[in-house]
């Protein structure tokens, strides 16, 4: 059995049962999953752990949710790499990709969705729903034929198609919105008033969101039972980069690594760097912007954890880095040129931020750094088809040595 105490208010401390809400009555404030960690710590070890599944259930004492209900499709215990050559390339000795992009459905929402389908089903809910900037959609999709249940997945119109067509081939009913992501999520709220559905992020969001601790679990297990000096993690709402922080100070009070000294860094696109804005100005207030970037699935102008991000932060002594939007695309074929890791976009902005870190004296060449590479890149074509091109030949030998010698050295 799952042993989560209560759920908590986030902002003012108030308890809540153990039911689908997510906002305080009395101040509106996130609710937050807390654990009786005295009984975690009694049946939990590195042995136990190591002897689990091949998937973040390994993980399942910490995590909300009874393992025999599980609504499985694999996600998590993805590769941790050594990256040398893309370590080389911008200037660090001591570099690991987290490549959560080879997920069942290609994005690290696999694993918070695995908890919500999970615990949706728990709460006696037929129908699984979301507000998405794509890579939700899919992965809401998936869970939801797999498990049986009905899904409800609503997108902002403009999406790449791969992130379309990656949610709508599981026949979920998908609902194109012809507005930003911010305005879906506010029509989504509006929905789930009325009507009585597990909107993942939103009514189930409190246990949704412990699904990226296991984002940490594993990177500190792949470390060999330690945390690293340095993360890079993209945002949108901030959630994720939020319980890699927690996920990683639950390991160490539990004793499963040793003391946790990682910055945590926050990476954000040009086009929508509202958390970003808030750390620069020294703040934690969060003013939302109207989002207009090419990484799409970081496209949210007014995000639900930013406060709680720059908290992270400041506990952590880590910062927030932008991309540039010219740079997102050069961070993809970087990291692909280099690592043979297609990322997309949300990649792009995390090695954009990453050498800008390392430019900018943030992270020090021998520094253990683990980049989190969050979502794969067939998803988001657009963004590089113009900048690769094959070299067209006809199928003699004579025409393939002219075509070579027209453009490519050998
Ligand atoms: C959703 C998403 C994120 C950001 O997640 P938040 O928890 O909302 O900050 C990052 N990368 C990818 C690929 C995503 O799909
Ligand atoms: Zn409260």
């Amino acid at each position: 059995m799952p042993r989560i105490s209560a759920l908590i208010c986030r902002s003012c401390g108030r308890k809540y049962p153990v039911e689908p809400i997510n906002a305080c009555d009395y101040c509106f404030g996130p609710l937050e999953v807390t654990y009786d960690y005295n009984a975690i710590a009694k049946v939990i070890s590195r042995e136990k752990i190591q002897k689990g599944p091949y998937s973040m259930l390994r993980y399942h004492d910490l995590l909300p949710i009874d393992v025999e209900n599980a609504v499985e499709i694999n996600a998590g215990f993805t590769p941790l790499m050594r990256c040398n050559n893309l370590g080389k390339a911008v200037g660090l000795e001591n570099l690991y990709i987290k490549n959560d992009s080879v997920n069942p459905t290609f994005s690290f929402k696999d694993r918070v969705v695995t908890i919500a389908a999970t615990k949706a089903r728990e709460f006696g809910f037929d129908t699984l729903a979301c507000a998405s900037t794509g890579n939700l959609a899919c992965s809401v999709a998936a869970h939801a034929a797999r498990a049986g249940m009905k899904a409800f997945v609503f997108i902002p119109a403009d999406l790449e198609r791969g992130k379309v067509v990656g949610a709508a081939i599981y026949n979920p009913t998908l609902i194109a919105v012809d507005g930003s992501y911010d305005e879906v999520n506010r029509l989504c709220s509006e929905i789930g008033d009325n009507y009585p559905w597990a909107f993942v992020n939103i009514n189930i969001r409190p246990f949704y969101a412990e699904g990226s601790k296991t984002l940490a679990y594993e990177v500190a297990e792949q470390l060999g039972w330690k945390a690293p000096d340095h993360t890079v993690v993209p945002a949108a709402s901030g959630s994720m980069f939020t319980k890699i922080w927690k996920g990683l100070k639950e390991f160490s009070s539990l004793g499963l690594i040793g003391k946790v000294s990682t910055r945590m860094h926050v990476a954000q696109p040009e086009g929508c760097s509202p958390i970003i804005e808030a750390y620069d100005s020294k703040t934690l207030q969060v003013k939302p912007v109207k989002a207009n970037t090419i990484a799409k699935s970081l496209a949210i102008g007014n995000p639900t954890d930013g406060i709680y991000a720059l908290k992270t932060i400041q506990e952590s002594k880590g910062s927030a880095v932008i991309a540039m939007e010219a740079e997102i695309a050069n961070g993809i074929k970087l990291l692909a040129e280099t690592e043979g890791i297609f990322t997309e976009t949300a990649g792009g902005v995390v090695i954009a931020g990453l050498k800008r870190l390392v430019d900018e004296g943030r992270i020090k060449r021998d520094e253990l750094t683990v980049a989190y590479i969050t979502g794969n890149g067939l998803k988001t074509i657009e963004a590089v088809e113009d900048a690769v091109k094959p070299v067209f030949t006809k199928p003699n030998l004579e025409a393939f040595e002219k075509a070579m010698h027209a453009g490519v050295t050998l």
